[in-house]
């Protein structure tokens, strides 16, 4: 029990429902018991072992962790390793080069298709361009691009001769880019032309133009790839066609290995909560991370899955889980290059069916979407080759996993077959900063439960505490803290330390502290709550976003919603909620009063938002993640925060006009 000096997050949710995995499932499973008590019994052991299973080191390490310098840790220190080896050439070595690495799927409809031979010598041809143009070992190349296989070229030839990629999202402004590429001092951008999005040739270099227009920053060329063919302004001094000088260049070209704290990348996190920061990953460690837990959380079987991660290469997810994971696991994986709904919304659908995907991994937001568009589209697609689905970027409502799993996962044909097993649904918790899950069930193992992650992966160590550090017993909520350090984790932010160790390390002893509550269930099983950040403080109760936002979207009313606090004179907060109608209400109802009726009904008056606004979109990252800050400046009638992470700068005005009605 809490003492009242530590309040902790109170606990409204009653979601009690739970899926065991299949016999079957259980039987061909790759993730087993047995690793959680290999990991318990000897951490280091477990982690030192799955670095020799899942990696060909060139020099073995002799010690797994050095924690002398906390809080930034050293792993595998002395090995030596390099990433494009493992993703490619020792493929290829072992005979699986005629396998195909990469699917790719154009918005157009255009396809290409790469073998582990052919992504290998492409890899090596960028290398040997990239060394032709002056970048060596340790420089920084900033990658703007749109998801053209390109971009896996690019990261993986900056890893094989250990220049530090930065990628930036294409949709971010020429302001985003310069700021990025100033701040990594890069010596090499690559960009395309442009893209295709919904439809229409979405341009990508006046941006680069504009980013490098005034003078002062460190870019020496720009290698440019010819995706959608329209008109691009020309820099003679800094501008190369990729064509010109990658397609022709040497085809042979030797990795070494690179120390294990080499830094692989620095990437920029969502900006969810505030101005981005400049996380830094090296290379051991988040490798062996990032491929342990794709060939688990997935039950990844190379030999016969075929894998698609929809996350753009300009989030964490997509270097994790597009670039480097699957690769290195040999796997076989889907890249799509557009919108869900272009030409039609269908598409994904169309994608899964095309391809046989086996295991799909994608973000709540983009399953709300589908919910709002209805079952019928997923529903006249065969999508029977599915057998595993996962989530990841947001915490998932109950509804719209129940939804993932009925819908989606139990599709076993176009003409309305149920699968006699809907495939196991993994929610899966981390952050730019783990590197590669950090809560998540093991599919063949744990019993699954809609809206939870769960379990820590082996060989992880997560809590959850109240305000002095202390461990909340079941049932009950509080912050979410990662005790022991772990391979995949930040090594800092860039330019940075101080704020690296403040932000993480200052709010508990000796703990990483991840921003987001939590709480742990009956079972000891844990459950996201949102940021800390967001937590409402109302008459001494403290809610957290998540579980009124679930409430809300179970509703049948209710496409999405967004919860936050604003100041209240009488309560100290007061519960305001900004929702997305899916369905015309009926004629007189009022939507409010339903909605609030319900919330008060499903888990307590206390919970019951003072004001409800139906509002036409909510404010996201570019990432899909709903900025509750923005909301937040809103409804305390505040000018709004930082927004350059923002996905549509619209949607605030939009926010605004429809309260003004
Ligand atoms: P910033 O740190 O700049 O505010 P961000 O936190 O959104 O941005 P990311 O690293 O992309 O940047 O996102 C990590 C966060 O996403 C986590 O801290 C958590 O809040 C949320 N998250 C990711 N996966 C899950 C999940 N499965 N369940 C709940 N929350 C999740
Ligand atoms: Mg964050």
């Amino acid at each position: 029990m809490s003492d009242t000096h530590t309040p902790t997050l109170d606990n409204l949710s009653h979601e009690t429902r739970a899926f065991a995995p299949s016999a079957e499932f259980v039987a061909n499973a790759i993730g087993k018991p047995e690793q959680y008590e290999a990991a318990k019994a000897d951490r280091l052991g477990y982690w030192a072992e799955t670095a020799r299973k899942v990696l060909t080191w060139d020099t073995d390490f002799t010690e797994v962790l050095d924690w002398s310098e906390a809080p930034v840790a050293k792993w595998f220190a002395d090995g030596k390793v390099n990433a494009a080896y493992n993703a490619l050439d020792r493929h290829v070595e072992n005979g699986l080069g005629d396998r195909v690495a990469i699917h790719f799927e154009g918005e157009p409809g255009d396809t290409r298709s790469y073998t582990y031979s052919q992504l290998t010598t492409a890899v090596k041809q960028a290398a040997n361009a990239f060394e032709s143009l002056g970048v060596a070992k340790g420089d920084r190349v900033a990658v703007y691009l749109p998801m053209i296989p390109e971009a896996v070229i690019t990261m993986l030839a900056c890893a094989r001769i250990g220049a530090i990629h930065s990628v930036v999202f294409g949709g971010f402004s020429a302001d985003a880019l310069r700021s990025r590429v100033d701040d990594a001092e890069a010596k090499l951008v690559v960009t395309a032309d442009g893209t295709w999005r919904r439809g229409k040739p979405s341009a990508l270099k006046p941006a680069v133009d504009e980013a490098l227009a005034a003078p002062g920053h460190t870019v020496q060329n720009v290698l440019v790839v010819k995706r959608n063919g329209q008109d691009v302004a020309w820099n003679e001094k800094l501008d190369k066609w990729w064509s010109d000088v990658v397609d022709t260049a040497d085809t042979e070209h030797t990795a070494v290995g690179h120390e294990s704290e080499h830094p692989l990348f620095v990437l920029y996190t969502s900006g969810t909560t505030g101005k981005p920061k400049g996380i830094i990953h090296t290379t051991g460690g988040y490798l062996v991370q990032a491929a342990a837990t794709h060939r688990d959380t997935f039950d990844l079987h190379p030999e016969t899955d075929v894998f698609w991660c929809t996350a753009d290469i300009g989030w964490v997810t997509g270097h994790t889980y597009v670039t480097y994971a699957p690769l290195i696991n040999g796997a076989t994986q889907v890249m799509y290059e557009g919108t869900p709904d272009s030409p039609h919304q269908g598409r994904w659908w169309e994608i899964v069916a095309k391809y046989g995907v086996t295991i799909l991994y994608t973000a709540p937001t983009a399953i709300r979407t589908f919910m709002k568009w209805g079952r019928q589209i997923p529903d006249s697609y065969d999508l029977s080759s599915l057998r595993l689905l996962g989530s990841v970027g947001e915490p998932i409502n109950p509804e719209a996993w129940m939804w993932y799993r009925e819908v989606i996962g139990s599709n076993n044909g176009a003409n309305g077959e149920k699968k006699e097993h809907p495939t196991p649904i993994v929610d899966t918790w981390w952050q730019t900063e783990t590197g590669a899950h950090m809560i998540a069930p093991l599919p063949g193992v744990t019993a699954t439960k809609p809206g939870s992650a769960q379990t820590p992966v082996p060989g992880i160590t997560v809590d959850v505490v109240d305000e002095l550090g202390q461990s909340v017993g079941n049932g009950e909520g509080g912050f979410l803290v990662i005790r022991d350090p772990w391979p995949g984790m930040l090594r800092g932010i860039w330019g940075d330390m101080d704020r690296y160790k403040e932000t993480y390390w200052s709010r508990f002893e000796g703990m990483y502290f991840a921003g987001d509550g939590a709480k742990k269930d009956e079972d000891g099983d844990i459950w996201l709550l949102g940021r800390v950040d967001d937590v409402m403080n109302v008459s001494g109760h403290r809610l957290s976003t998540t579980e009124i936002e679930s409430s809300l979207v179970a509703h049948p009313y209710v496409a999405e919603a967004a919860v936050v606090g604003a100041k209240d004179e009488t309560t100290g907060e007061a519960v305001v909620a900004f929702v997305i109608l899916q369905i015309e209400p009926a004629e007189g109802e009022d939507v409010v009063a339903t909605l609030r009726a319900h919330v008060g009904k499903d888990i307590g008056p206390i919970a019951k938002p003072r004001h409800i606004l139906v509002v036409p979109e909510l404010p996201k990252t570019r990432s899909g993640k709903i900025m509750r800050r923005l909301l937040k400046d809103v409804a305390e009638g505040r000018e709004v925060g930082d927004s350059t992470t923002l996905a549509d700068n619209t949607v605030m005005t939009q926010i605004a006009d429809s309260m003004r009605k």
